[in-house]
């Protein structure tokens, strides 16, 4: 069974390719670009939605249909920008005018620092079942940004036990500690299962 991944974004399925050990491929290698409405009031809602429209689009069954739907919460900003982490600026708002309207809305409220945390919600659809797992990373974001890797809020968050925010630490980290990594974790032995089955 093939792993076939259903986001377009760039850095997740960088993320993705990089932490699985087995071949994964991305929707739009197989079936072009396709609009996903994405309209539940969950991260995990959200990652069915994906994993179920790509399962249903695609001609074979024999596929493993992997999603992520995450984003980041800041708890003194009421939980914002949550499940509109992508489109917190607008519908098609770049990652820079999302990560910049998160620092104007601290800058707002007269905080340097203060906790937030990124959730990851991972979809996994297959002939056998649908389920879904998920990952946390807890830390601060900052009303400044520091560095230029990883994507998304990534320069402005600062994992728990670390000084410097993802934009400045090695990708390396990440990958060890990350929402995504985490709920990856869980989802492996699903995937390896699936896998064997069929
Ligand atoms: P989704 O593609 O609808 O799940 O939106 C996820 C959004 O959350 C991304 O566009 C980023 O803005 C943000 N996000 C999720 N994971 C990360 C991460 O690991 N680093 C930075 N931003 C993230």
């Amino acid at each position: 069974m093939k792993i076939v991944l259903a986001t377009g974004n760039r850095g997740k399925l960088r993320e993705f390719k990089n932490m699985c050990e087995v071949e994964v491929i991305a929707f739009s290698d197989i079936l072009g670009k396709i609009e996903i409405v994405e309209d539940a009031d969950t991260f995990k809602g959200n990652a069915l939605i994906k994993a179920q429209t790509i399962y249903k689009k695609l001609e074979s069954k024999e596929y493993i249909v992997i999603s992520d739907d995450s984003g980041i919460s800041v708890p003194l900003l009421g939980g914002i920008p949550g499940i509109y982490s992508a489109r917190y600026a607008g519908e098609d708002a770049s990652d820079k005018e999302n990560l910049y309207k998160l620092v104007d809305a601290l800058k707002e409220v007269g905080v340097k620092k203060t906790p937030a945390y990124y959730t990851a919600s991972i979809a996994i659809v297959s002939k056998y079942g649908e389920y879904v797992v998920h990952g946390w990373m807890h830390g601060d974001v900052l009303s400044a940004t520091r560095g230029e890797k990883g994507f998304g809020y990534d320069p402005m968050f600062i994992p728990n036990g670390y000084t410097q925010t993802l934009g400045e630490l090695d990708d390396k980290v990440k990958k060890s500690i990350s929402h995504r990594a985490k709920a990856l974790e869980l989802a492996k032995p699903i995937i390896q299962m699936l896998q064997r089955k069929s």
